[in-house]
């Protein structure tokens, strides 16, 4: 019935990834929402300078490195995580694609490490290796083209520290503390790295969950556009259309196809003397009955108000009258007694076969044609033509 499966289109992980960036809607919750997310974010950058800055007063202590170095490593990631708070805050991100603005953040943070980098080289693998921790972070926003930027920049300035200067960049390991404390600089990195890489995950299979419900709601919305509200059948729209789809079918695969109009006899009495709430019981009532009698390939909607019209595909004209005829009977002998006392419902019905000349039009004409000469012949039954 519904083909939302197919046209809801499929996405490359590259391309999937770039859309998560996207600007979403800014509602107010989202805005919100955002913001929380963004504060997390830079607690938890700042939990982490100050990690690196605890494993530098160990050099310090060892007196590998001046103790300024901690300390101005501690101020200097600070300084910036306190900018990017300020301009979070103010809603500057707000504007961007990007409402963290990593590719900036990534920046930042890089020149921090290379100026410490360039100014303490004796300790400069650990400022290296906060590069790693930057670009796990950056990869869970960045898209395909800022991650390849970003990489070009902290690859001309290596190249720029490494090839271009003949700085001693190092790690010292000749004492006991020093090399705890180049122990820990990489532990350091390597957990916060695998915490990144673990909420990466997370945020995927989020993800994830959420397009399978965005789908499943998609098709929802699709069947709802397409059914009767009160009934459950097809709308009007939609039995139309499969109407047409019959036709050309039937034309290609030189098959029979039959169609019958249906209506409700005497149906605003029923209306008049139980009541509208009633009546559309019955409506729905009946078109359950049907449902529960005709083949899986019968294509059954409502034409308006109290008639419907039904689709039988391969059918003859005789097969198709007796199939009707059949229906009819079944709706006779309900019981509807149950909705109230006296009540009986029965339904007429004009059964046509397509013709080689018959547009959907001319073809739905015959059976209303067929239908009015069965209430001309008193109703409760079955007319063709
Ligand atoms: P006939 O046997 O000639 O078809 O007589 P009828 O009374 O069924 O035909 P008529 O066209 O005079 O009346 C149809 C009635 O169906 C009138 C309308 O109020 C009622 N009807 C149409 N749609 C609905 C609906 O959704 N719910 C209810 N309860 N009644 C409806
Ligand atoms: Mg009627
Ligand atoms: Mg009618």
């Amino acid at each position: 019935m519904s083909t939302a499966a197919t046209s809801f289109p499929e996405r490359s992980a590259a391309e999937v990834a770039d859309i998560v960036l996207a600007p979403e809607a800014a509602a107010p919750g989202a805005l919100a929402r955002r913001a929380r997310q963004r504060r997390q974010m830079y607690i938890g950058q700042a939990v982490s300078y100050s990690l690196g800055a605890s494993v530098l007063l160990l050099y310090a202590y060892d007196g590998a490195i001046h103790i300024n170095v901690p300390s101005l490593f501690w101020v200097g990631g600070l300084l910036i995580i306190g900018i990017f708070t300020v301009m979070s805050e103010a809603g500057v991100g707000e504007k961007h694609d990007d409402h963290y603005l990593t590719v900036f953040q990534i920046s930042a943070h890089m020149a921090l490490q290379f100026i410490f980098l360039v100014s303490v080289p004796t300790i400069g693998i650990a400022f290296i290796s906060v590069l790693f921790l930057i670009f796990a972070f950056g990869s869970l926003r960045m898209t395909s083209v800022q991650a390849m930027l970003t990489w070009a920049i902290a690859t001309v300035a290596l190249a720029g520290v490494f090839l271009g200067s003949d700085l001693p960049i190092g790690m010292p390991v000749a004492t006991r503390l020093e090399r705890i404390a180049s122990m820990l600089c990489f532990v350091l990195v390597i957990g916060q790295c695998a915490f990144l890489g673990l909420f990466g995950a997370t945020l995927r299979k989020i993800l994830y969950r959420r397009s399978i419900e965005l789908k499943a709601a998609y098709r929802r919305i699709e069947e709802l556009a397409e059914l009767d509200e009160l009934t459950g059948s097809y709308n009007r729209r939609c039995i139309m259309r499969l109407l047409d789809a019959e036709i050309e079918k039937s034309r290609q695969a030189a098959a029979p196809c039959a169609v019958a109009l249906i209506d409700l006899d005497w149906f605003k009495r029923i209306n008049d003397a139980h009541g509208h709430p009633v009546g559309d019981e019955v409506l729905r009532t009946f078109a359950i009955t049907m449902f529960a009698n005709i083949r899986p390939g019968d294509r059954f909607g409502r034409y308006g108000g109290e008639e419907f019209l039904l689709l039988l595909p391969g059918t003859e004209r005789d097969a198709a009258s007796r199939m009707l005829d059949r229906l009819r009977g079944i709706v006779a002998d309900l019981d509807w007694n149950a909705f109230s006392p006296g009540m009986r419902v029965t339904i007429s019905a004009g059964v046509v076969t397509l013709r080689d000349n018959d547009t959907a039009d001319t073809f739905l004409a015959r059976a209303d044609s067929a239908l009015y000469s069965a209430k001309a012949q008193g109703r409760n039954r079955i007319a063709t033509s």
